[in-house]
């Protein structure tokens, strides 16, 4: 589907990290964009078993609450050692207050009590458009590389601190913004969405 110039675009997240790398990635295309919290849109229960389901019912809840376009990201990290997860539970082990201290501790305390030796893991993430009907659109983007303890970096949100893309020495909470949004899950999904939606080269 293609966004009709001079449409409004909700970014379906309370999430203010997401929220803040989608604004920015969304800055150069001249839309205009709001956010699903100062437009006063509740969180709908994410009870998909995939990145893209969940994507797809926050976006679809999203745009029929707010009868505009409405885009959601779900994503998350997943653990080749823990067979992929914390996958669509990244948010949740974070528990009630969201504490990515405590689920980056509880990822590092599952490798060491099951003895792994291979930290290979990737960050994925699954964008939904939906239009103001509810039809709905996916696009998905991953980054492989590794973790590494303890965390390092205040730069980023969630498990940026022990994550190190394929190639790097630093985390994404060391690098700077700019080169994490080079080369994300979610910078990789976008550029799908921009081509397809948004007529981007
Ligand atoms: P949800 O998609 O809102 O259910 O939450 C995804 C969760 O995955 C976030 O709260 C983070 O913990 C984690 N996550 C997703 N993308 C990133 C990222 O770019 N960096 C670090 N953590 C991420």
């Amino acid at each position: 589907m293609k966004l009709p110039q001079g449409a409004t675009l909700v970014v379906a997240s309370h999430n203010a990290g997401k929220v803040r790398e989608i604004f920015a990635l969304l800055s150069p295309f001249g839309i205009v964009v709001k956010g699903a919290a100062e437009q006063g849109l509740a969180e709908p229960e994410e009870t998909g078993e995939t990145f893209a389901d969940n994507a797809a019912l926050k976006a679809r809840a999203a745009a029929l609450a707010s009868k505009c376009y409405a885009l959601a990201d779900d994503s998350g990290l997943a653990v080749e050692a823990l067979g992929g997860a914390p996958g669509i539970y990244s948010a949740r082990w974070g528990g009630e207050k969201r504490d990515f201290a405590l689920a980056m501790k509880k990822v590092q305390t599952l490798l060491v009590q099951l003895n792994k030796r291979d930290y290979g893991a990737k960050f994925v993430c699954a964008l939904a458009l939906s239009d103001p009907a509810g039809n709905v659109e996916i696009f998905e983007g991953e980054v492989h590389g590794h973790l590494e303890f303890p965390p390092r970096g205040t730069h980023g949100f969630g498990y940026d601190p022990i994550f190190v893309a394929k190639g790097m020495t630093q985390t994404f909470g060391e690098i700077d913004p700019a080169a994490k949004h080079a080369i994300s899950h979610r910078a990789k999904a976008f550029e799908k969405f921009a081509r397809a939606v948004l007529g981007a080269a």
